[in-house]
């Protein structure tokens, strides 16, 4: 079951990740869910005529063989990158198997044409949305299909009514009920993909991309979030700014990248020091600041004292050399009857107070 899953996960996504934008991946995933939601639909209605035996549904059904199969290309168009043939495909497959059941089987007999109004909304689901022309364009065309068979009193094909009314009202109902379900299913997946896309994007904007550790910004709203919830609880919150000495000259020294290498290892030790309900961000070049909510300073200042320990006791590894490292860091309690920028100006008071003593220590303030 779960590798079913999966497959139809990877094909749902063949030709997304070469889009530049997340609109452009939603719009191909919508076209390849479009395609494999429509195949489905038409296959189980091919497996309805063929079990009606009723012969001119079921010469529409070998008919659909054909809709089934442009449907099943259209995946393999967009991973090679043919995404406007994709889309075409998908549309012009959907209106010609329509139009072929209703000039051949159905004329305006039940409301088999409601489809076409689905497809009029669909396209602006698989369109990139500056396309407005062609939206409008193939909107009208169906809209037009629609009132075409709603008013134009097609007789179906005679050979349809043969079948018992029960059948005939099944199929109708069917049509209704499959239509919806389409829809909904739908619907309901594109959601999902919204979510899972504003997620990462959420996500992206508040991530250092070197380090991988939340950024200033995630930083100042989790810090004003602690401060709500130790002003709510009653408890006390710590705050420490770290920056790493002279790293200007491992910049001067080695090159940026190997300076790129030490941010990393930096951020690396600080994680393992913390545990996990401690936010740790990189809020500038190379500083740092962390968040220790339910915490006095003293029992903070031994925390940052094993930061700057780690630091210390864990040279970088370089290719032929091992950095010695150090970092000086500012912790302070937080006075809650304050804003979060005065602790900041504070934090960063007891960082300079620390790099003026020496570098390599920590400074303590407050209480
Ligand atoms: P101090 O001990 O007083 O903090 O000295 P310092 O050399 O660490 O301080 P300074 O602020 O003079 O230097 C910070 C340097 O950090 C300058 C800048 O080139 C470097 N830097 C900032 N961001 C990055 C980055 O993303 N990658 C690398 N490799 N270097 C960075
Ligand atoms: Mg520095
Ligand atoms: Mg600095």
């Amino acid at each position: 079951m779960n590798s079913i899953r999966r497959t139809i996960k990877e094909w749902l996504h063949w030709g997304v990740e070469d889009q530049p934008d997340f609109t452009l991946k939603r719009k191909v995933l919508s076209v390849n869910l479009g395609a494999l939601l429509s195949a489905l639909s038409i296959l189980s209605y091919m497996f309805f005529y063929w079990l009606t035996m009723n012969p001119a549904l079921v010469n529409l059904a070998s008919l659909d063989v054909f809709f089934v199969a442009l449907l099943l290309g259209v995946p393999w168009l967009n991973q090679r990158g043919e995404n406007a043939a994709a889309r075409w495909i998908l549309v012009l497959a959907l209106m010609g198997s329509q139009l072929l059941a209703s000039l051949l089987v159905y004329g305006s007999f039940f409301n088999s044409y409601y489809y076409y109004l689905l497809f009029a909304m669909g396209t602006v689901v698989i369109f990139p949305i500056q396309s407005w022309l062609l939206i409008t364009s193939v909107f009208i065309s169906n809209l037009g299909l629609f009132l075409l068979f709603q008013y134009g009193n097609f007789e179906p094909d005679p050979v349809l009514l043969e079948l018992d009314s029960w059948i005939l009202q099944l199929l109708s109902a069917s049509y209704v009920a499959l239509s919806y379900l389409t829809v909904f299913i739908a619907v309901w997946l594109i959601e999902l993909m919204a979510k899972e896309s504003e997620e990462k994007l959420s996500r992206l904007s508040l991530t250092d991309p070197l380090t991988d550790l939340p950024n200033r910004r995630y930083f100042e709203s989790a810090l004003q979030q602690e401060i709500a919830k130790a002003q709510r609880n009653n408890t006390p919150l710590v705050l420490a700014l770290l920056d790493i000495d002279y790293f200007k000259k491992v910049n001067d020294k080695y090159g940026h990248d190997v300076g790129d290498e030490v941010l990393k290892h930096v951020a690396h030790h600080l994680r393992i020091v913390l545990r996990a309900g401690n936010t740790v961000a990189r809020v500038g070049g190379e500083e740092f600041a962390v968040i220790l909510p339910e915490m006095n300073l003293s029992a903070a200042a031994e925390v940052a004292e094993r930061m700057r320990q780690a630091i210390e006791f864990n040279e970088c590894p370089m290719k032929d050399i091992a950095l010695p490292l150090s970092i000086s860091i500012g912790v302070v309690a937080v006075d809650l009857k304050e804003l979060p920028e005065n602790a900041y100006k504070l934090a960063d008071d007891a960082l300079y107070a620390a790099k003026r003593g020496g570098r390599n220590r920590v400074i303590a303030f407050g209480e």
